[in-house]
């Protein structure tokens, strides 16, 4: 077992958002780090954002900023979004707030923008190196080689390194090595649905053409358009799909049913997005999956993290928050241990159960987002549970809050979070106002139920 060496010169695999942001923890950690990235450098070369233009970001991944003193710059270019905007076919929007308050938000942010503040800081530090167009094709765990193939001149070249970090996303080559040694198990689940990304440009001015501080939900049942701010007073939207189907990716195959369907379900949206149908045939279709892998690491030499460890799908705006977070724990296991196979087995003993349970939470989320929200139930046990919030602060605590905005372990964001969503259950059994709650029986509830669970843990 060999030692951790901190003057060592050490590979991430993948330089998007986890691997830019391990390599700046690795290098305050006295590391020299070799970066290899597939991609040409975005700050050079105009090149597609990748999975999404925008993402949200909360607690936990700004917790992992402020580490490493990146958090006020990112939050300068971030957009608070209070609450869910819900567009509903027809009648008024409604708004739900995420939070007891407006202090409780998330953020969007654009993706682009902050990979290249991300590896432009890594590279500040002066211990990390990134090299671009540099795909890995292959890694021999044993003897910690790597075959690279540089893309501009169609070379391949082996790299021979102590310890290799896999941050290559949810297709990870690394991720393909470590699961074909004995003992090691991957799972896949794709979605059913696929996603498709749309834009509502800009009103005069650089105006937000509709409320700049949420994030909008045009909830439908089996499918869903989503849209958030992004700083130019544009919005992203996603038009979340089934493959096939009668109302699928597959049926709308003409510009005219691609209208049709957009003034039946989205008669507000339609207007706002004047390239809809260019961008629908044009744009590529995105797939979305869940990886759930085992162990996660090869003794000391090899380690995954971020999606190429557990890819989760986006309806709890979570990956790279959870991501970010594998880089607060496993700098925190470096900083315990002398040994690196003692540090990656710690590491993976403390994340993987929680990484299983944003996963599971995010694939429920998206039948939340997409039939509940419109769901007048739903609408008043999400009033409930607000009032609840407010009226018994540390004491009922529901499972969005604790996943946004708290960094308690995601496992027990997920037990604590069914618990609290059963008294809001029980507590709005024939009520039709979220005021009437009976809060003597609600504070009864929530000690015996909640506050032992809490104090537990
Ligand atoms: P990636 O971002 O995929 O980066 C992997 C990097 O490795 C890339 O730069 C790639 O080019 C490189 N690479 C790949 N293969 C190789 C190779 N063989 N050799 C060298 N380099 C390689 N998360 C949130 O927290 N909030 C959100 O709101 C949110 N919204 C999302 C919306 C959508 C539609 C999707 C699909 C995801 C969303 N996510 C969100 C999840 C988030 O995008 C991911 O969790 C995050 O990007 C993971 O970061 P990563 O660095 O692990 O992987």
């Amino acid at each position: 077992m060999h030692e951790i060496e901190r003057t060592e010169r050490v590979t991430v695999v993948g330089a998007g958002l986890v691997g830019s942001l391990l390599s700046m923890y690795l290098a305050r950690r006295g590391f020299q780090v070799d970066v290899l990235e597939r991609r040409p450098d975005m700050r050079r070369e105009s090149i597609g954002a990748g999975r999404s233009i925008n993402l949200a970001i909360s607690t936990r991944g700004l917790h992992a900023l402020r580490q490493v003193g990146l958090e006020e710059e990112a939050l300068r270019h971030a957009i608070p979004m209070r609450g869910r905007m819900i567009h509903p076919v027809s009648g008024a929007l409604a708004f739900q707030a995420y939070g007891k308050d407006e202090s409780q938000h998330i953020n969007s942010l654009s993706r682009a923008w902050l990979n290249a503040f991300l590896m432009t800081n890594a590279e500040g530090t002066g211990r990390v190196r990134i090299g671009f167009k540099q795909r890995v094709q292959h890694l021999d765990v044993e003897t910690g080689t790597l075959s690279v193939l540089d893309e501009p001149s169609g070379t391949t070249r082996e790299v021979r390194t102590p310890v290799v970090f896999g941050t290559d996303g949810s297709g990870s080559a690394v991720r393909h090595e470590v699961e074909r040694l004995p003992g090691h198990t991957t799972t896949q689940e794709h979605l059913g649905h696929g996603y498709k990304e749309l834009t509502i440009p800009a009103g005069p001015g650089g105006a937000f053409r509709m409320e700049k501080h949420a994030l909008h939900i045009w909830p439908r049942g089996s499918y869903m358009l989503i849209a958030l701010p992004n700083e130019d007073g544009s919005f992203t939207c996603t038009l979340f799909l089934p493959f096939q189907g009668p109302v699928s990716f597959e049926s709308l195959d003409s510009p005219s049913k691609v209208v049709a369907f957009f003034q039946e379900q989205f008669p507000d949206a339609l207007p706002l997005i004047p390239d809809l149908v260019h961008d629908f045939f044009h744009h590529p279709t995105g797939t979305m999956v869940t990886v759930k892998s085992a162990p996660w690491h090869v003794g000391g030499k090899t380690l995954l993290l971020g999606d190429a460890a557990h890819a989760i799908v986006p309806f709890f705006g979570q990956g790279m928050n959870c991501g970010f977070e594998d880089c607060v724990v496993l700098d925190a296991c470096l900083g315990r241990h002398t040994r690196w196979a003692e540090a990656f087995e710690e590491f993976f003993r403390r994340r993987k159960t929680n990484a299983d349970a944003i996963a599971d939470m995010a694939v429920e989320n998206f039948v939340e987002m997409r039939d509940k929200t419109a769901d007048p139930r739903f609408l008043l046990e999400k009033a409930v549970e607000k009032a609840l919030l407010n009226a018994f602060p540390g004491e009922f605590i529901s499972r969005y809050s604790l996943v946004s905005f708290s960094r308690v372990p995601y496992r027990l964001a997920y037990e604590v979070g069914a618990l609290a969503s059963g008294i809001v259950a029980e507590l709005s059994e024939g009520l039709t106002r979220a005021e009437d709650v009976d809060m003597n029986r609600a504070r009864t509830l929530i000690h015996e139920r909640l506050v032992p669970f809490v104090k537990e843990h």
